[in-house]
């Protein structure tokens, strides 16, 4: 946003705010440890919100999941101010005098901030443009519903994607269908889940700063209805040790003139060979990525055998053990053929989390990587030896190993930049050191509620 687009933007648009009701402004930031950070306004400071922005301390990159925690470091401490910034078209009414927007970090000359993930994901969306390729992201969000205290809730009439979980939560279920129309999210679907009082919403697909914005705003509206029944939302992968954890699948597909990369093609799928390259690419940067995409000391728990959570590191056709689903086109899938990323779980900055892996999908392309075999069948159907003929590994669930591997590497920070990944890799050190000692249980109980909003 230019300084001079934005003021008779910012006009018309509280006009047509304030005849909407609203009159307060909630602008929102994602930090390295997947925190929902946010500032509010009166309506008529929105313009000011956007240009020049709203300052803040570059410790806010740096707070960590347990409500007290700043990981100062060399480059970030006391010292220093950023800017705010909230994208006036991306703004959208809550409803109760309400309305948010997203907003991204910038220096106080204007320029980018290198810690900003929403920045991150727009410097990938653009190195994609300039190879040609368009990217549309569609995410996944999965939750537990508890107590204001994150006390489990009762769950006699729960049945893995039950009727009965619809309906033990109808005005609630009813009330976000409701506001999330009211706020123009588009959702696909919403379900119960597996676990006990876990559900999801699918969004549908957009452009990838925008699905990700859209999937902040999905949250923010999940926790209001919540609060309005007397309940809190869970974001935690593993809101309950020993049962199954929260996903934050993200799907995307790939274009290029109009073209899918991922349909249409001679390869396994229709996939084009371009689209293999980009599978491939992603396979080969899970690795390192997994600090990024699934990186909280809790997230490790999730990543299990048998949970549909994608602990294994390769890809299938509908394969719901793989770390990367494939999803072939056709009549039954209106979207077009498209990739599911099954590692992200919502601890992970939707940000960040999306320009990595479109980031690893271009450098499959550039690099022209060729696709290993698909995985046809569940892994843990294998013995030990044909996963290894067939180069199947587990994704380690060692929270030091996956950072030790992020911070390593080139190739993430190619992507993130530097000063994303080193706040990345110190805000999930911080938790490891401080609390990696603590059995899974506590942990759980400690940190249900750390990503709610
Ligand atoms: N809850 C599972 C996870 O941790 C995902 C279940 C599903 O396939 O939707 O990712
Ligand atoms: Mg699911």
């Amino acid at each position: 946003m230019t300084p001079r687009a934005a003021k008779p933007l910012a006009a018309a648009a509280i006009a047509q705010l304030e005849a909407d009701g609203v009159t307060t402004l909630i602008g929102t930031v994602v930090n390295a440890a997947g925190l929902t950070l946010a500032k509010t306004v009166p309506l008529r400071r929105m313009g000011p919100f956007a240009d020049p922005g709203l300052g803040a301390s570059p410790v806010w990159h740096v707070f960590a999941i347990d409500q007290t925690g700043i990981v100062f470091g060399d480059a970030i401490g006391v010292v220093g101010d950023q800017r705010i910034r909230i994208d006036l078209g991306a703004v959208r009414i809550l409803g109760d005098g309400l309305a948010w927007a997203p907003g991204a970090f910038f220096s106080q000359d204007g320029s980018p901030d290198p810690y900003c993930s929403r920045g991150a994901l727009t410097r990938v969306t653009d190195r994609l443009t300039e190879a040609g390729i368009e990217a549309v992201v569609g995410h996944e969000m999965e939750f537990v519903l508890v107590g204001p205290d994150g006390s489990p809730l009762p769950s006699h009439l729960w049945a893995q994607y039950g009727l009965a979980g619809v309906l033990e939560f109808e005005g609630f279920v009813r009330d976000v269908t409701n506001a999330a129309a009211g706020s123009a999210v588009s959702i696909e679907q919403f379900h119960p889940e597996y676990g006990r009082n876990q559900f999801e919403i699918s969004l549908s697909p957009m452009a990838p700063v925008a699905a990700a914005d859209q999937l902040v705003l999905m949250r923010i509206i999940v926790g209001r209805v919540a609060r309005c029944h007397g309940l809190r939302v869970s974001l935690s992968p593993v809101p309950f040790a020993g049962s199954v954890g929260s996903g934050s699948h993200q799907h995307f597909s790939l274009k290029r003139a109009d073209a899918p990369l991922f349909s249409g093609g001679n390869g396994v799928g229709a996939m084009t060979p371009e689209g293999q390259c980009a599978v491939a690419g992603l396979i080969a940067g899970l690795p390192e990525a997994q600090g990024v995409l699934c990186g909280s000391l809790l997230s490790g728990m999730r990543l299990q055998p048998g949970h549909w959570s994608g602990a294994y590191l390769c890809w299938g056709t509908e394969n719901r053990e793989a770390a990367v689903r494939f999803l072939v086109g056709g009549p039954s899938n209106p979207c077009g053929a498209n990739i599911e990323v099954k590692v992200i779980d919502p601890s992970a900055n939707p940000y960040f989390a999306t320009a990595t892996i479109l980031g690893l999908a271009l450098d499959g392309i550039e690099r022209e990587l060729p696709l290993g075999q698909e995985t046809t069948v569940g892994p843990a159907t294998m013995t030990d030896e044909q996963r290894e003929q067939a180069g199947i590994a587990l994704l380690s669930p060692e929270q030091s190993d996956a950072l030790d591997r992020l911070d390593r590497s080139s190739l993430l920070r190619g992507i993130l930049g530097e000063a994303a990944v080193d706040s990345i890799v110190a805000v999930r050190r911080y938790e490891h050191d401080t609390y990696g000692d603590m059995p899974p249980e506590e942990l759980a109980d400690k940190f249900r509620l750390a990503w709610s909003v």
